[in-house]
């Protein structure tokens, strides 16, 4: 069986309060399982969370091992590490999995900086977990028994990656954070500077990596794309910022014959009310209703929509 349970789907900073009590206000982490084996998708503030449930559950039946998968290193997305409960426990074995930064800085160099004295009491080399560390790009690892994740490039201000965990039949994929490529050159042909065949160039360029995207998701049960804006708000300034409209997730999807749509990575200033009624109103509008007769009879062709939610666990 591969499931993935929702430990933080906030996006860009943690988020607590009264407006986020529905949602969450914690940073992205996942908790994928692909039967008893475990992974971990990014260190946001959730992972605190995950580390006290496996410490609570899974410990008691023998050491805790788990490869955790990095997508980038902006805050959001490490800020959680330091309180991994299972970081204190000698016989943790952890494989930390990430990209290598655009300045050349390993996985390891950058939570080593985020454990600088000046920041945290407790260093990297202090930690009694057993701690490895793989560098990767695009690629396909076989981590055994069945279990194969594959890495992509996403659009993103730094280099960040998408993954996509296959087990038994069963995928699931996440794109976060990620933003639809699009044509850099000016598409004004009125504009003292338009160049046609460096337009033209710059579109097929970016349909054809925003096609490369969909057939990472190609048949997949479930995608949890970044979903931080509504196409409205996407366009007021928000281009280049690293993150999706709710409405570019749906077309990415949409012919890929992915079963599961989430949407992830929710603004901190999106309040729970605001996300009902998105999670309803994107659910019309990806295809008709999703629930009911009319969807069962389209049950092939259709695809639901869910908004991703703390504690929320779905199996692939
Ligand atoms: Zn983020
Ligand atoms: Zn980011």
């Amino acid at each position: 069986m591969l499931s993935v349970r929702f430990w933080g789907v906030r996006g860009t900073i943690p988020s607590p309060g009264a407006a986020t009590i529905i949602f969450g206000g914690n940073t992205a982490c996942l908790e994928i399982r692909a039967d008893e084996r475990l992974i971990i998708v990014d260190l946001g503030t959730g992972i605190r969370l995950l580390g006290n449930y496996l410490i609570a559950n899974d410990f008691k039946k023998g050491p805790i091992d788990a490869d955790i998968f990095v997508t980038h290193t902006h805050w959001d997305h490490i800020v959680g590490f330091p309180l991994f409960a299972p970081l204190f426990i000698p016989s943790s074995r952890l494989r930390i999995w990430g990209p290598i930064s655009s300045e050349g800085e390993t996985l390891k160099d950058i939570l080593s900086m985020q454990l600088a004295y000046k920041f945290w009491p407790i260093r990297l080399t202090e930690l009694s977990a057993q701690l490895s560390y793989g560098q990767i790009q695009e690629t396909t690892l076989d981590l055994g028994n069945g279990l194969i994740v594959k890495s992509k490039y996403l659009n993103h201000p730094i280099f960040c990656l998408g993954y996509r965990f296959e087990y038994r039949g069963k995928s699931i994929v996440t794109a976060y954070d990620h933003e639809p490529f699009i044509n850099l050159f000016l598409a004004d042909p009125n504009a003292p500077d338009y160049d046609e065949e460096a337009m033209e160039e710059g579109a097929r360029v970016a349909a054809e990596e925003n096609k490369k995207i969909a057939a990472f998701f190609k048949n997949a049960d479930i995608v949890i794309h970044d979903s931080q804006y509504t196409e409205a708000e996407y366009h007021q300034g928000k281009h280049g910022w690293g993150h999706s409209p709710y409405e570019h997730a749906i077309a990415n999807i949409r012919d890929a014959g992915v079963k599961n749509l989430v949407f992830f990575h929710h603004d901190p200033d999106t309040s729970d009310e605001t996300l009902v009624q998105r999670e309803k109103d994107y659910q019309i509008k990806n295809d008709g209703p999703s629930s009911g007769f009319l969807s069962k009879l389209n049950k092939l062709k259709h695809t639901s929509v869910i908004m991703a939610k703390e504690n929320m666990t779905i199996i692939a």
